[in-house]
Protein backbone atom coordinates (compact mmCIF):
# COMPACT_ATOMS: atom_id res chain seq x y z
CA UNK A 1 0.00 0.00 0.00
CA UNK A 2 1.13 2.96 -1.04
CA UNK A 3 0.08 6.40 1.16
CA UNK A 4 1.15 10.19 0.83
CA UNK A 5 3.52 10.94 3.35
CA UNK A 6 1.84 13.13 6.36
CA UNK A 7 4.48 15.75 5.72
CA UNK A 8 3.71 15.85 2.33
CA UNK A 9 -0.26 16.28 2.51
CA UNK A 10 0.47 18.88 5.95
CA UNK A 11 -0.17 21.94 3.29
CA UNK A 12 -3.40 20.79 1.70
CA UNK A 13 -4.65 20.97 5.78
CA UNK A 14 -6.72 23.43 6.86
CA UNK A 15 -9.26 23.47 10.23
CA UNK A 16 -12.39 21.65 9.60
CA UNK A 17 -14.42 24.57 11.35
CA UNK A 18 -13.10 27.87 9.84
CA UNK A 19 -10.93 26.14 7.03
CA UNK A 20 -8.08 29.07 8.35
CA UNK A 21 -4.38 27.43 8.48
CA UNK A 22 -3.27 25.07 10.68
CA UNK A 23 0.32 25.56 12.68
CA UNK A 24 1.92 22.82 14.55
CA UNK A 25 2.73 23.75 17.59
CA UNK A 26 4.18 21.05 20.19
CA UNK A 27 0.86 19.93 21.89
CA UNK A 28 -0.62 18.87 18.43
CA UNK A 29 -2.43 21.25 15.30
CA UNK A 30 -4.13 24.19 15.64
CA UNK A 31 -6.35 26.29 13.90
CA UNK A 32 -4.20 29.86 12.91
CA UNK A 33 -7.25 31.76 13.27
CA UNK A 34 -7.58 33.50 16.46
CA UNK A 35 -11.68 33.81 16.60
CA UNK A 36 -11.56 30.08 16.42
CA UNK A 37 -12.64 27.78 19.16
CA UNK A 38 -9.54 25.44 17.87
CA UNK A 39 -7.18 28.55 18.15
CA UNK A 40 -6.63 28.19 21.94
CA UNK A 41 -5.08 25.34 24.12
CA UNK A 42 -5.73 22.16 23.29
CA UNK A 43 -6.21 22.58 19.50
CA UNK A 44 -6.83 19.65 18.01
CA UNK A 45 -6.08 16.02 19.98
CA UNK A 46 -4.33 13.26 18.51
CA UNK A 47 -5.63 9.30 18.90
CA UNK A 48 -3.07 6.95 18.61
CA UNK A 49 -0.30 9.35 16.96
CA UNK A 50 -2.71 10.49 14.30
CA UNK A 51 -4.11 13.80 14.20
CA UNK A 52 -8.10 14.57 14.83
CA UNK A 53 -8.96 16.99 12.81
CA UNK A 54 -12.89 17.17 13.65
CA UNK A 55 -15.10 20.20 14.67
CA UNK A 56 -16.24 17.90 17.66
CA UNK A 57 -19.35 20.38 17.99
CA UNK A 58 -20.93 19.19 14.89
CA UNK A 59 -19.72 15.60 14.52
CA UNK A 60 -20.99 12.19 15.32
CA UNK A 61 -16.80 11.89 16.89
CA UNK A 62 -16.68 12.46 20.50
CA UNK A 63 -13.92 14.06 21.81
CA UNK A 64 -14.09 12.53 24.80
CA UNK A 65 -14.56 8.73 23.79
CA UNK A 66 -11.14 9.40 21.55
CA UNK A 67 -8.87 7.03 23.74
CA UNK A 68 -10.98 4.55 24.08
CA UNK A 69 -10.96 1.62 21.33
CA UNK A 70 -14.49 0.71 22.31
CA UNK A 71 -15.95 3.65 21.25
CA UNK A 72 -14.75 3.27 17.56
CA UNK A 73 -17.72 2.34 15.42
CA UNK A 74 -16.56 -0.58 12.89
CA UNK A 75 -18.39 0.66 10.35
CA UNK A 76 -17.43 -2.29 8.08
CA UNK A 77 -18.40 -5.47 10.40
CA UNK A 78 -19.90 -8.96 9.02
CA UNK A 79 -18.10 -10.38 6.15
CA UNK A 80 -15.21 -8.63 6.76
CA UNK A 81 -14.69 -9.91 9.95
CA UNK A 82 -14.38 -13.42 8.29
CA UNK A 83 -11.16 -15.41 8.06
CA UNK A 84 -10.01 -14.42 4.17
CA UNK A 85 -11.65 -17.67 2.67
CA UNK A 86 -14.93 -17.68 4.13
CA UNK A 87 -15.32 -14.16 3.42
CA UNK A 88 -14.58 -14.85 -0.12
CA UNK A 89 -17.64 -17.01 -0.61
CA UNK A 90 -19.84 -14.84 1.43
CA UNK A 91 -18.15 -11.80 -0.48
CA UNK A 92 -16.82 -12.40 -3.67
CA UNK A 93 -14.55 -9.59 -5.55
CA UNK A 94 -15.89 -6.54 -6.66
CA UNK A 95 -15.42 -7.03 -10.49
CA UNK A 96 -17.10 -3.73 -11.45
CA UNK A 97 -15.59 -1.91 -9.04
CA UNK A 98 -12.42 -3.07 -10.31
CA UNK A 99 -13.14 -2.07 -13.97
CA UNK A 100 -14.26 1.53 -12.80
CA UNK A 101 -11.33 2.57 -10.87
CA UNK A 102 -9.44 1.17 -13.93
CA UNK A 103 -11.67 4.17 -15.31
CA UNK A 104 -10.55 6.93 -13.34
CA UNK A 105 -6.60 5.98 -13.00
CA UNK A 106 -6.62 6.32 -16.90
CA UNK A 107 -8.29 9.70 -16.54
CA UNK A 108 -6.32 11.00 -13.78
CA UNK A 109 -4.17 13.91 -14.83
CA UNK A 110 -0.05 14.47 -14.09
CA UNK A 111 2.57 12.75 -13.04
CA UNK A 112 1.38 12.27 -9.35
CA UNK A 113 -2.20 12.69 -8.82
CA UNK A 114 -3.80 13.21 -5.52
CA UNK A 115 -6.65 10.65 -4.70
CA UNK A 116 -8.54 11.50 -1.69
CA UNK A 117 -10.06 8.28 0.10
CA UNK A 118 -13.37 9.14 1.96
CA UNK A 119 -14.12 6.88 5.03
CA UNK A 120 -10.59 4.90 3.75
CA UNK A 121 -10.00 2.97 7.25
CA UNK A 122 -10.74 -0.21 5.15
CA UNK A 123 -9.56 -0.73 1.45
CA UNK A 124 -12.41 -1.38 -0.25
CA UNK A 125 -13.50 -3.89 -2.54
CA UNK A 126 -12.16 -4.08 -5.86
CA UNK A 127 -10.47 -0.62 -5.45
CA UNK A 128 -7.04 -2.38 -4.37
CA UNK A 129 -5.54 -0.43 -7.76
CA UNK A 130 -5.59 2.43 -6.17
CA UNK A 131 -2.94 1.71 -3.59
CA UNK A 132 -0.79 -0.49 -5.74
CA UNK A 133 -0.67 2.74 -8.80
CA UNK A 134 2.86 4.32 -7.98
CA UNK A 135 2.07 7.66 -9.88
CA UNK A 136 -1.00 7.81 -7.49
CA UNK A 137 -0.80 9.93 -3.88
CA UNK A 138 -3.59 8.47 -1.64
CA UNK A 139 -4.88 10.13 1.67
CA UNK A 140 -7.45 8.70 3.51
CA UNK A 141 -9.12 9.41 6.12
CA UNK A 142 -12.16 7.92 8.60
CA UNK A 143 -13.39 8.43 11.55
CA UNK A 144 -11.80 5.60 13.06
CA UNK A 145 -7.95 5.37 12.90
CA UNK A 146 -6.06 2.87 10.45
CA UNK A 147 -3.12 2.23 8.70
CA UNK A 148 -4.66 3.13 5.50
CA UNK A 149 -5.41 6.61 6.40
CA UNK A 150 -3.16 9.77 7.82
CA UNK A 151 -5.80 11.63 10.00
CA UNK A 152 -9.51 11.37 11.59
CA UNK A 153 -12.04 13.53 10.34
CA UNK A 154 -15.31 14.32 9.44
CA UNK A 155 -16.39 13.91 5.83
CA UNK A 156 -18.92 16.61 6.75
CA UNK A 157 -16.47 19.25 7.21
CA UNK A 158 -13.21 17.77 5.43
CA UNK A 159 -10.07 19.59 6.67
CA UNK A 160 -8.07 19.94 3.14
CA UNK A 161 -7.95 23.01 0.78
CA UNK A 162 -10.73 23.74 -1.32
CA UNK A 163 -9.77 22.76 -5.03
CA UNK A 164 -6.83 20.54 -3.28
CA UNK A 165 -7.45 16.80 -5.06
CA UNK A 166 -7.76 15.31 -8.54
CA UNK A 167 -10.18 12.55 -7.04
CA UNK A 168 -12.31 11.54 -4.62
CA UNK A 169 -12.89 7.31 -3.94
CA UNK A 170 -15.80 7.15 -1.38
CA UNK A 171 -17.45 3.71 -1.32
CA UNK A 172 -19.88 2.28 0.73
CA UNK A 173 -19.71 5.38 2.78
CA UNK A 174 -22.56 7.96 1.86
CA UNK A 175 -25.09 5.75 3.84
CA UNK A 176 -23.23 5.84 6.76
CA UNK A 177 -22.86 9.64 6.59
CA UNK A 178 -26.07 12.18 8.71
CA UNK A 179 -26.07 13.87 5.60
CA UNK A 180 -25.18 12.73 2.07
CA UNK A 181 -25.72 16.24 0.20
CA UNK A 182 -23.51 17.82 2.16
CA UNK A 183 -20.75 15.41 1.98
CA UNK A 184 -21.00 15.28 -1.59
CA UNK A 185 -20.97 19.15 -1.42
CA UNK A 186 -17.41 18.89 0.31
CA UNK A 187 -16.24 16.17 -2.08
CA UNK A 188 -17.12 18.95 -4.79
CA UNK A 189 -15.43 21.46 -3.07
CA UNK A 190 -12.09 19.69 -2.33
CA UNK A 191 -11.23 18.48 -6.00
CA UNK A 192 -10.19 20.68 -8.60
CA UNK A 193 -11.87 21.79 -11.66
CA UNK A 194 -12.39 19.04 -13.68
CA UNK A 195 -11.56 16.63 -10.60
CA UNK A 196 -13.22 12.77 -10.57
CA UNK A 197 -15.32 11.30 -8.17
CA UNK A 198 -16.12 7.25 -7.88
CA UNK A 199 -18.91 7.02 -5.55
CA UNK A 200 -20.67 3.26 -4.66
CA UNK A 201 -23.65 3.31 -2.44
CA UNK A 202 -26.20 0.75 -1.26
CA UNK A 203 -29.57 0.92 -2.86
CA UNK A 204 -31.77 -2.29 -1.90
CA UNK A 205 -29.73 -3.28 1.44
CA UNK A 206 -30.38 -4.25 5.15
CA UNK A 207 -29.64 -2.36 7.89
CA UNK A 208 -25.39 -2.57 8.37
CA UNK A 209 -23.22 -1.02 11.06
CA UNK A 210 -26.40 -0.84 13.32
CA UNK A 211 -26.44 3.05 14.68
CA UNK A 212 -24.45 4.24 11.56
CA UNK A 213 -26.12 3.39 8.67
CA UNK A 214 -29.07 5.80 7.83
CA UNK A 215 -29.61 6.27 3.87
CA UNK A 216 -30.52 4.44 0.32
CA UNK A 217 -30.73 6.22 -3.15
CA UNK A 218 -32.12 4.75 -6.08
CA UNK A 219 -30.18 5.22 -9.42
CA UNK A 220 -32.03 8.31 -10.08
CA UNK A 221 -31.49 9.69 -6.50
CA UNK A 222 -27.85 8.58 -6.57
CA UNK A 223 -27.51 10.58 -10.30
CA UNK A 224 -29.25 13.80 -8.42
CA UNK A 225 -27.03 13.68 -5.10
CA UNK A 226 -24.21 14.21 -8.11
CA UNK A 227 -26.28 16.86 -9.87
CA UNK A 228 -22.61 18.88 -10.01
CA UNK A 229 -20.80 16.53 -12.04
CA UNK A 230 -21.19 15.26 -15.17
CA UNK A 231 -21.62 11.59 -15.48
CA UNK A 232 -18.80 9.34 -16.94
CA UNK A 233 -20.26 5.94 -15.85
CA UNK A 234 -23.36 4.82 -13.59
CA UNK A 235 -25.18 1.66 -12.91
CA UNK A 236 -25.24 -1.29 -10.84
CA UNK A 237 -22.64 -2.57 -8.62
CA UNK A 238 -25.05 -6.09 -7.91
CA UNK A 239 -28.57 -6.66 -8.81
CA UNK A 240 -31.78 -8.58 -8.12
CA UNK A 241 -29.98 -11.90 -7.46
CA UNK A 242 -27.33 -10.45 -5.24
CA UNK A 243 -30.01 -8.59 -3.66
CA UNK A 244 -32.62 -11.80 -2.94
CA UNK A 245 -29.35 -13.35 -2.17
CA UNK A 246 -29.03 -10.64 1.23
CA UNK A 247 -32.78 -10.60 1.72
CA UNK A 248 -32.64 -14.59 2.10
CA UNK A 249 -30.01 -14.20 4.67
CA UNK A 250 -31.31 -11.45 6.55
CA UNK A 251 -35.43 -13.11 6.52
CA UNK A 252 -33.47 -16.02 8.30
CA UNK A 253 -31.35 -14.42 10.76
CA UNK A 254 -35.05 -12.88 11.40
CA UNK A 255 -36.26 -16.60 11.79
CA UNK A 256 -33.94 -18.09 13.99
CA UNK A 257 -32.87 -14.88 15.96
CA UNK A 258 -29.17 -15.82 14.79
CA UNK A 259 -26.85 -13.65 12.29
CA UNK A 260 -24.41 -17.09 11.72
CA UNK A 261 -27.44 -18.90 10.49
CA UNK A 262 -28.05 -16.13 8.08
CA UNK A 263 -24.94 -16.28 6.70
CA UNK A 264 -24.84 -19.73 6.24
CA UNK A 265 -28.23 -19.57 4.56
CA UNK A 266 -26.17 -17.30 2.02
CA UNK A 267 -23.34 -19.05 1.27
CA UNK A 268 -25.42 -21.89 0.35
CA UNK A 269 -27.06 -20.00 -1.82
CA UNK A 270 -24.17 -18.01 -3.55
CA UNK A 271 -25.42 -18.73 -6.89
CA UNK A 272 -28.58 -16.06 -6.94
CA UNK A 273 -25.32 -13.78 -7.50
CA UNK A 274 -24.75 -15.50 -10.81
CA UNK A 275 -28.51 -14.52 -12.01
CA UNK A 276 -27.46 -11.07 -11.91
CA UNK A 277 -25.64 -11.95 -14.80
CA UNK A 278 -28.89 -12.52 -16.70
CA UNK A 279 -30.68 -9.63 -16.13
CA UNK A 280 -30.85 -6.59 -18.28
CA UNK A 281 -28.90 -3.00 -17.23
CA UNK A 282 -32.54 -1.31 -16.95
CA UNK A 283 -34.28 -4.42 -14.77
CA UNK A 284 -31.15 -4.46 -12.71
CA UNK A 285 -30.77 -0.91 -11.75
CA UNK A 286 -34.61 -1.07 -10.37
CA UNK A 287 -33.85 -3.60 -8.28
CA UNK A 288 -29.94 -2.83 -7.51
CA UNK A 289 -28.04 -4.17 -4.29
CA UNK A 290 -25.66 -0.95 -4.55
CA UNK A 291 -24.58 1.54 -7.74
CA UNK A 292 -21.93 3.35 -8.44
CA UNK A 293 -21.60 6.44 -10.06
CA UNK A 294 -18.22 7.91 -12.02
CA UNK A 295 -18.16 11.79 -13.04
CA UNK A 296 -16.45 14.57 -13.37
CA UNK A 297 -16.44 18.05 -11.57
CA UNK A 298 -18.72 20.70 -12.98
CA UNK A 299 -20.14 23.62 -11.90
CA UNK A 300 -23.69 23.42 -13.39
CA UNK A 301 -26.14 21.75 -11.54
CA UNK A 302 -28.38 19.35 -13.38
CA UNK A 303 -32.13 20.78 -13.38
CA UNK A 304 -35.05 18.94 -12.49
CA UNK A 305 -36.44 18.37 -16.01
CA UNK A 306 -32.98 16.86 -16.92
CA UNK A 307 -32.89 14.33 -13.67
CA UNK A 308 -36.83 13.06 -15.05
CA UNK A 309 -35.51 12.70 -18.74
CA UNK A 310 -31.84 10.65 -16.89
CA UNK A 311 -34.55 7.42 -15.87
CA UNK A 312 -32.82 4.86 -17.56
CA UNK A 313 -34.77 1.63 -15.67
CA UNK A 314 -37.44 -0.56 -16.87
CA UNK A 315 -40.48 1.41 -16.08
CA UNK A 316 -42.56 2.69 -18.26
CA UNK A 317 -44.48 6.11 -16.71
CA UNK A 318 -47.95 5.93 -16.92
ZN1 LIG B 1 -10.46 27.28 12.73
Amino acid sequence: MVLAELDMIRPLLVCPCCRADLRADPGGLRCTAPDCVYHASPGFPDAAGWPVLVDFAHSVVDREALDSPASSPDVRRGADALPAPLRRIVKPPNLVAARNIDLLLRALPGPAPTLLVVGGATVGHGVGAVYRDARVRVIGFDIVTSPATQFVADAHRIPLRTAGVDAVLVQAVLEHVLDPVQVVAEIHRVLKDDGLVYAETPFLQQVHAGAHDFTRYTASGHRYLFRRFEEIAAGAVSGPGTQLLWSVDHLVRGLTRNALAGRATRAALRWLRALDRLVPPDFAQDDASALYFLGRKRDREMTEAEIIAYYRGAQVSS
